[in-house]
């Protein structure tokens, strides 16, 4: 039935249209499940026949001209949208620059995407019974969070010249598309506009252009949906303060919509909460418009990408592969369809791909030529600052949905399996990292299982053969304090092994970074005024916890400090620790070792002066099979002036032999 609905509906833009520009529909989005495939898929409950599962496919146009060909599951070469379409994906989103050509007609590069390019990709869309997403930029290049530059044309117009522009360029943008019978599903205000937009930056004159803009839809699509959309959920508050101007200012809007990277915007959890108070604080639909996740940490066109294997602190919930990619997507979409309002999830951008894979050269040619890359030199003239130092290829090509040879990854059926759930069978899909410390003293066992991070994203252990010789391990005991990496195989996937060769520390909770004492114990003889552990990053030797300790009245800083520890491997240790302090007078103040009770040594130390850390040990601790090892130190000061005041910190019991 909803096939049908859809068919006519399309049918029905189309009699608007100008006669010779009719689209023969041919609506191929399924309704009935993909069968026969090997993603594991499970169900997304309730989610709504109408929701949204969108694609940004903007840089079509330019990848084609660069010789980019795209084939269907069945190896055919096929137009991409059809592909997509047969898929589950039933809008198309795309972004509109005013002007994306420097004087002389050369592409900014990033697809160069402009109304006649959105007229096209739009007809695709339409032709195979998909929406389209308009995404104004209201720039001449890219606009994000960190950048919204005015259109050179608009660039010395006052708020009240560019409002009128900028509602003349949405309502022409659009009527176009309608009288080319593109169905328009959706319209964004702007892109990322959390803090500007086209140049403006104070509050009423965002709020005047969106107004304009918003007026422009009404009249030209009045079905069509109206889309604010921001970035940054992660931020406490930002979207409740946007919203609430918006509300402030009367802008006429139907959608909250979000961009939400995995890397970069908080957990979905969060994105829910801020989406939920959007929704029933001021009624608004929310969804999210941009979103993605690397299905390999690998570069393929020779410009780096902004996600790879080797970016730094990066907290990601699954490993870089096409599985995770659409674990990530069903997740994304898990959480927008049951977040109140939630009418749909865009992907950006999954057909973006490498435009060859011989050379950097070849590529390069074809990214100025054509705007494949994400920016070309010639965009330089306008945005000097990014576009003009950094201009290069695809940064998001190992984010795509379709491989580097331009074949759809099987991740694509994921926009289709998420309304009937693929719940087979789940296999290993990758290996997770696995890290060992070994005493330098101690003796090196490799684990002999690794955890294999199934399909279904759930943690089996399973065995594994690591490629270490005795030579490494000869060379790990002799090589002291390092780190060493090793690679494996488990399941017929690579395995990586971290060994790091340490002094290791037997005490817990050494230098009272848990924030309570425990398993210190203290033994306050004197009853001194303050012995407590201090969260004071200023006066501790590492962390921000130490214990503190003070006293006014005279002798009253008499205690010791001590944890005991069980179940040593026999051998020899040593006893370290440091204390600081001050106003101490006369004082006996020492670190000790007792073994089974029966001192094992001391070592004296002492106080001075704020900051002047003294660090002592005790060595030649033989400790026997089953003993127990108490460790502490014991503070007497007779107090002088203001009282005797100190910290202790960081202690360490370390294996000597
Ligand atoms: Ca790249």
């Amino acid at each position: 039935m909803k096939k049908r609905w859809i068919v006519l509906l399309a049918a029905a833009l189309l009699f608007s249209g100008c006669a010779g520009n009719k689209i023969e529909v041919e609506n191929v989005i399924p309704t009935e499940k993909i069968e026969g495939s090997s993603l594991y898929v499970k169900k997304v409950e309730d989610l709504p026949d109408d929701f949204i599962l969108g694609m940004d496919a903007s840089s079509v146009i330019a990848e084609e001209q660069s010789g980019v060909t795209y084939y269907n599951f069945a190896g055919e070469e096929q137009d991409v949208f059809k592909t997509l379409a047969e898929n589950g994906i039933t809008h198309i989103r795309v972004r509109v620059w005013n002007d994306p050509y420097d004087a002389n007609g050369n592409g900014y590069g990033g697809g160069s995407n402009d109304v006649e390019k959105a007229i096209e990709i739009g007809r695709r869309a339409t032709k195979y019974g998909m929406r389209l997403i308009v995404d104004f930029h209201y720039s001449d290049f890219w606009a994000d969070p960190g950048k919204q530059m005015v259109p050179k044309a608009w660039k010395d117009m006052d708020v009240r010249t560019k409002a009128d522009a900028l509602y003349a360029f949405t309502r022409e943008s659009l009527q176009q598309m309608r009288s080319e019978g593109v169905a328009v599903g959706m319209v964004q205000l702007g892109n990322e506009t959390n803090s500007m937009l086209c140049g403006e930056s104070h509050f009423e004159n965002i709020a005047r252009l969106m107004q304009a803009g918003s007026k422009a839809v009404r009249e030209v699509f009045p079905d069509a949906l109206i889309a604010v959309h921001l970035a940054n959920p992660e931020r406490a508050g930002a979207y409740d303060g946007f919203a609430k101007k918006l509300e402030t200012f009367e802008v006429d809007y139907d959608v909250l919509a979000s961009s939400y990277y995995p890397y970069w915007h908080g957990t979905l959890e969060n994105l829910q909460t801020v989406l939920n108070g959007i929704a029933e604080t001021y009624g608004k639909k929310v969804m999210v418009m941009e979103t993605s996740y690397a299905y390999t940490g690998a570069d393929t066109d020779f410009s780096g990408n902004t996600i790879s294997d080797e970016t730094a602190n990066i907290v990601k919930d699954y490993p870089f592969t096409v599985q995770a990619q659409a674990n990530h997507v069903r997740s994304v979409i898990d959480t927008v369809a049951h977040t109140k309002n939630g009418i749909g999830v865009v992907y950006w951008e999954g057909t973006w791909i490498t435009v060859g894979m011989n050379s950097w050269e070849e590529n390069h040619e074809k990214w100025e030529k054509y705007g494949s890359g994400w920016a070309s030199s010639c965009a330089g003239g306008y945005d000097p600052d990014d576009a003009g130092k950094y201009y290069g290829g695809c940064a998001v090509d190992n984010q795509a949905m379709f491989g580097p040879d331009g074949r759809p990854l099987e991740s694509l059926k994921v926009w289709n399996l998420v309304r009937y759930g693929n719940e087979i069978e789940p296999r290993a899909d990758a290996i997770r990292d696995t890290a060992i410390e070994v005493d330098l003293k101690g003796t090196i066992e490799l684990p002999e299982t690794v955890d294999a991070i199934l399909t279904s994203n759930e943690l089996v252990p399973v065995p594994v053969k690591w490629n270490v010789t005795d030579a490494d391990l000869e060379a790990m005991y002799a090589g002291g304090v390092k780190t060493y990496a090793f690679m494996g195989e488990a399941e017929g996937l690579p395995a990586r092994l971290t060994v790091s060769m340490i002094s290791f520390n037997y005490l817990k909770n050494y230098g009272f970074e848990d924030g309570v004492a425990d398993p210190w114990q203290t033994e306050d003889r004197g009853g001194a005024d303050q012995l407590y552990i201090e969260n004071k990053i200023t006066d501790s030797l590492n962390g921000t916890y130490h214990m503190h300790f003070w006293s006014a009245k005279k002798d009253s800083v008499d205690f010791s400090l001590f944890q005991e520890v069980k179940d040593l491997p026999a051998g020899t240790y040593a006893f370290t620790i440091s204390i600081m302090g001050g106003d101490a007078g006369d004082t006996e103040i020492y670190c000790y070792a007792l073994v089974d009770g029966v001192e094992a040594g001391r070592t004296p130390m002492k106080i001075t002066s704020y900051g002047n850390w003294d660090t002592q040990t005790v060595t030649g601790i033989a400790v026997g099979e089953g003993q127990t090892v108490t460790v502490g130190i014991s503070v007497i000061c007779s107090g002088a002036g203001n009282g005797a005041w100190g910290k202790i910190d960081d202690a360490l019991l370390n294996r000597q032999e």
